[in-house]
Formats: structure tokens, C-alpha cells, sequence
């Protein structure tokens, strides 16, 4: 039986990527490990399996009983829902450390960088392992992806030094260009349904015992949402009564004006007041420099909700 990795669930780049390069890793290091998924991709990450000629990721939601890498996540609620009935043979992850346990010893690489796939980089230097070529160039992607072309607050000298690192092996002479050609992928949101579009990019967090929901969508220019909005507020105001959230939040983020507007249904009114100083006005509030969930969204509803 093979053992798995597996990222979070809605799957962006970097979990599968993630999962793609570890699971190589890990097999060429004599553990045969395969990549899995929790769900379906987005378009954006299609579009690097394509261009770097993968197949999708096995798509497997129960791991009872086996044995699996988690990537990209640490969070119970963004993983496999059976964890509990599954061995975990390690964590690889740049988020905040998360409440998943285990009941035997694991491998763990958590590092504060802006991309898993850049700490998947420190793994194969370490143990001293060729990157394929095509393998380098999805993992650039992620860490593209994942840092917002190195705009994002999450972004390190080690994630652009793996870039440039990772670009040489896969040929590419322009990594910045290849981002905003994924971006212009990920922008593309016309025709595409409306609830799509609110969980392309979602995450669960259970904050203080309050169940919160958070989307986001990153986009070159904001105004493509401008005859969308009242839809995708109306939407969130259904997903959070059928989710019974405490608040679900959707990310609005404009990466050339480096900001993003938040659309908020929430139980506290005052939300994203107590978190920014600014209220909502009609269940929207544009906050400037905001390009980062991870460290500029949940710490500070996090803190504002203790
Ligand atoms: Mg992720
Ligand atoms: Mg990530
Ligand atoms: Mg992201």
C-alpha cells in the first residue's frame, strides 16, 4: 500500500503541486508515495499541469487506515475528514501551526515562507536530490501563485532565491511573465458560476469556537467584478446560512492595486471594524495593502474574535 500526500481541501497550486513534488521525493527516497487531491482544480492550476505535462493528482477524500503526508495545511478542518483513522507521517506547511495531532512520532518542515514548494525545495537539497525538470517548473508555479508574483507580505528571500533556483532547472527564462500568465488564467471569471467562484478559493477556520469562512479571489483588475458583486454577496449570505457560519468573507484582491475589498456577512457588525478601523458599508469595505489571508486576514479576525 502505498502511502499518500495530500493539501488542503479546494485545492490551489501549492497543495498540488506540493503533493506532486513530495511525493517524487519521497519515492525516489524508497518510500513509494503517491499524489492525492481533496477536491477539484482551479483553472489556474490546470493550467500548470498542462503546461508542464501532469496528469491530475488522484482524487481521494477517506485515507482511514493508511498512511499520508500533509502539505500546505495543519488545520483539522481543511483536511481529510477522516484524519483522525489515518497515520500521518508528517506536516509540511507555512501556514500558522494548526490543531491537527498525531499519536506517533512525524517528520515536520514548517517554515514562515511564502510557499510549501519552497520549503519541498529545502527537502530535496537536503537530501540531496535531482528535481526533474518538469517538477521544477510546477513547483515555480505555486510559488508564484502563492506569493503573488513576490508582492504578497508572505513573501521571503528564500521563496525569490527558489524561484531563480528552480527556473534555471526548468528553463525558464522569464519566471515573472509566467505569473502574470497565470494570473491573466485566474482572472478569467466570466461564465463561470457564481458559488464557483465563492469556494474556488476557500477555506474554513474555527476561530474561538466561531466557524469562519473565507474566500478569495485574486484577480489583475477588480473591475471585472463590478457587475457581479450583488451576486456573489447574495451568494455568501446563502453559503453562510447553509453553512451555519459565524461570518463567511469573500477576498476581492486587486494584485496590481496591491488591496483587496471584502465582501462580509457576519454575526458581529463590526467586524472588520474591530479587526482594521474600518466598517463595512453595505456589506463591503475596500482595505488597502491587503493581499495576504494567512497574514493579513485571519490573524486579525483571529485576535478580534478572542
Ligand atoms: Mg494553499
Ligand atoms: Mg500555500
Ligand atoms: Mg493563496
Amino acid at each position: 500500500m502505498p502511502n499518500y500526500v495530500v493539501g488542503h481541501k479546494t485545492p490551489d497550486s501549492d497543495s498540488i503541486c506540493s503533493a506532486i513534488a513530495l511525493s517524487y521525493l519521497k519515492t525516489t527516497l524508497g518510500e513509494e508515495t503517491v499524489p492525492a487531491r481533496l477536491g477539484e482544480l482551479s483553472p489556474e492550476t490546470l493550467f500548470i499541469l498542462d503546461k508542464f505535462g501532469f496528469e491530475q493528482p488522484e482524487l481521494k477524500t477517506s485515507y482511514a487506515g493508511e498512511s499520508l503526508y500533509i502539505v500546505d495545511h495543519s488545520d483539522r478542518v481543511q483536511g481529510p475528514d477522516d484524519i483522525d483513522d489515518a497515520t500521518i507521517l508528517g506536516i509540511i506547511d507555512h501556514h500558522k501551526l494548526g490543531d491537527i495531532t498525531t499519536s506517533t512520532p512525524l517528520e515536520i518542515w514548517v517554515r514562515p515562507v511564502g510557499c510549501t514548494n519552497t520549503i519541498i525545495k529545502m527537502m530535496y537539497d537536503f537530501h540531496n536530490v535531482e528535481i526533474p525538470k518538469n517538477i521544477a517548473g510546477a513547483m515555480m508555479c505555486a510559488i508564484l501563485s502563492d506569493t503573488v508574483i513576490f508582492k504578497s507580505p508572505t513573501c521571503t528571500t528564500a521563496d525569490i532565491k527558489c524561484v531563480e533556483a528552480l527556473a534555471e532547472i526548468a528553463g525558464i527564462s522569464d519566471p515573472k511573465a509566467l505569473g502574470m500568465e497565470m494570473f491573466k488564467v485566474k482572472s478569467a471569471v466570466e461564465g463561470t458560476p457564481v458559488r464557483d467562484l465563492v469556494l474556488r478559493d476557500f477555506k474554513d477556520f474555527n476561530m474561538n469556537g466561531n466557524l469562519l469562512g473565507i474566500g478569495q479571489l485574486e484577480v489583475i483588475d477588480l473591475s471585472i467584478f463590478d457587475d457581479m458583486k450583488a451576486e456573489l454577496a447574495a451568494d455568501i449570505a446563502e453559503l453562510k446560512t447553509e453553512g451555519n457560519y459565524h461570518s463567511v468573507i469573500l477576498l476581492l484582491t486587486d494584485i496590481m492595486k496591491e488591496g483587496s475589498e471584502f465582501l462580509v456577512v457576519s454575526d458581529n457588525d463590526d467586524l472588520t471594524e474591530k479587526a482594521y478601523g474600518k466598517a463595512t458599508v453595505n456589506g463591503s469595505v475596500w482595505i488597502d495593502g491587503v493581499l495576504s489571508r494567512k497574514k493579513q486576514v485571519v490573524p486579525q479576525l483571529q485576535d478580534s474574535l478572542a
